[in-house]
């Protein structure tokens, strides 16, 4: 039997890793994805078959439970939700992890009588991942708009008190792992450390959520792992390195693509919800609006038109519209790019997989390094709810929170037309002068509805 269960996770980790390959492309991340659910099957299949599996009704229950709130909530998830729904089902792995540590201390009780190693794992687990699964829910209310997506905090008095909550936690983990064995020890610090959870993620905006959710998730990978090692579990210690790695990766590209550091980010303070910001500093300053037939006749006239799509395309999901205009345009003779930023949207490779979703062939995406010096020689750039990544202050003002991110330089092109509903600012909260330059028109409107306007204006000259 063992022979069986270790070819079948052997098998699974095979899957794992291919189906993580797929994962670097929009064309083949749906494969990928599925390669990866299979693997996880197969390991499913190799834990249950271990010997001593015996609580076969309660497995079941848990796989139908967890099954009628999987499926249906991950078919039904709206894209733009999609980083609290990944914030909300990591976080339940963190909770899981604290809770088999939770069982063993019970079942020694104490850990009593276990070897080194699995008491500092068992600990580590339940530190870790009840962090993980606390501030996940926050990260998920936060994005979800439950709570509030500014900074909530302490102020400086935070970091000391977080520092408090952790030396307490590992005090109390350090009295368990010299012998003690009262179940209040645990729960102690399985409270502690939710504590801490909560405490680290609430003073973090709004903007900087989608990258805790990703630190979360290599935290929650790492105490699997850990898991692992306790229980001996081959399939556990893979799989939780693999997300753990992986994470880490992920985390540091993020926060690389806004400049931001990731203690910067974890000490929190920047971002929060979109506001109205035109004007507020008290700078009179004008815009001048489009309409749908200028918008048109000035494309219809370009040599080549950049799109530069964003979090508000996704809103409107206008994918489809744009795709079905940019082929009449190129039907006129005009080249059409579109300019990917890396952290346009709310999740990495937003645009990417929208885009490939409408069927714009690959070749045309064109990643920030590649386009931006084309921006000076394309006649129109055209913005299509996209805010924080075309905003000129991260380049040239050094009192801008954003300054320093590296932005489609939009602002270079002929002509800019840029396509939102209001002046409302995008998920940094701060203006954005690319709005009051003499070279932009706004197309004020949804981005469907605007891009569709524009596509019969096409039609019609
Ligand atoms: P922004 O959030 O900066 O701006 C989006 C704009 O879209 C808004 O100003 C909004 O203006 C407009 N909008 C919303 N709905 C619609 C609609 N239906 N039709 C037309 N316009 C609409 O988006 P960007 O993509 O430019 O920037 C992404 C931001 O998210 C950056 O700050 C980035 O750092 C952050 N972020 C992204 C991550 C990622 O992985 N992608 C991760 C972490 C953070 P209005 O309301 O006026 O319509």
């Amino acid at each position: 039997m063992n022979t069986l269960v270790t070819s079948l996770y052997i098998v699974a980790f095979a899957l794992f890793i291919y189906g993580l390959m797929g994962l670097t492309g929009p064309k083949t991340a749906v494969r990928g994805n599925w390669i990866a659910a299979v693997g996880m099957g197969i390991a499913l299949i190799a834990t249950l078959l271990l010997p001593g599996m015996s609580t076969w009704v309660l497995i079941l229950i848990g796989i139908v439970i967890g099954t009628l709130l999987g499926v249906p909530s991950a078919r039904q998830v709206k894209m733009t939700a999609m980083p609290q729904m990944v914030a909300l089902f990591n976080g339940v792995g963190g909770g899981a992890v604290a809770l088999i540590a939770w069982v063993e201390f019970r079942d020694a009780p104490g850990y009593v009588g276990h070897p080194t190693y699995f008491v500092v794992a068992s600990l580590f687990s339940a530190v870790v991942g009840s962090i993980s699964f606390w501030g996940s829910l926050i990260a998920y209310g936060k994005l979800q708009e439950i709570l509030p997506g500014r900074p909530i905090g302490l102020g400086r008095a935070q970091i000391g008190l977080n520092a408090l909550l952790l030396v307490a936690a590992i005090v109390l983990a350090v009295v368990i792992g010299t012998g003690g064995t009262s179940e209040l020890l645990i729960v102690g610090v399985l409270l502690i450390a939710a504590v801490l959870g909560v405490m680290v993620v609430l003073p973090i905006g709004g903007a900087d959520m989608p990258v805790v959710i990703s630190l979360l998730n290599a935290f929650t990978g790492l105490a699997a792992a850990a898991t692992g090692l306790a229980l001996s579990n081959t399939a556990m210690i893979v799989a939780g390195m693999i997300v753990g790695a992986s994470g880490s990766i992920l985390t540091d590209q993020m926060a690389k693509a806004m400049n931001r550091s990731i203690p910067s980010i974890v000490a929190g303070g920047f971002g929060g919800s979109g506001t109205a910001v035109g004007g507020a500093d008290g700078v009179d300053r004008t815009v001048k609006s489009t309409s749908a037939a200028d918008a048109a006749i000035q494309m219809a006239y370009a040599e080549q038109v950049v799109v530069v799509p964003g979090y508000g395309m996704a809103v409107a999901q206008a994918q489809h519209a744009v795709k079905d205009m940019a082929k009449l345009l190129e039907a006129k003779g005009v080249t059409v790019k579109y300019a990917i930023h890396p952290v346009a949207g709310r999740m990495p490779g937003h645009m990417n997989v929208l885009l490939a979703e409408a069927d714009v062939p690959y070749e045309s995406l064109k990643e920030m390094d590649d386009i931006n010096g084309e921006f000076a020689r394309t006649d129109v750039a055209l913005v299509i709810g996209a805010n924080d990544v075309t905003n000129p202050a991260a380049r040239n003002d050094s009192s801008s929170p954003i300054y320093g991110m590296p932005i489609l330089n939009v602002d270079e092109a002929h002509n800019v037309i840029v396509l939102k509903r209001s002046m409302n600012s995008g998920f940094a909260g701060i203006d954005n002068p690319l709005f009051y330059s003499d070279r932009t028109s706004m197309l004020f409107g949804d981005a469907k509805k605007s891009v569709s306007e524009v596509t019969e204006e096409l039609k019609a000259l």
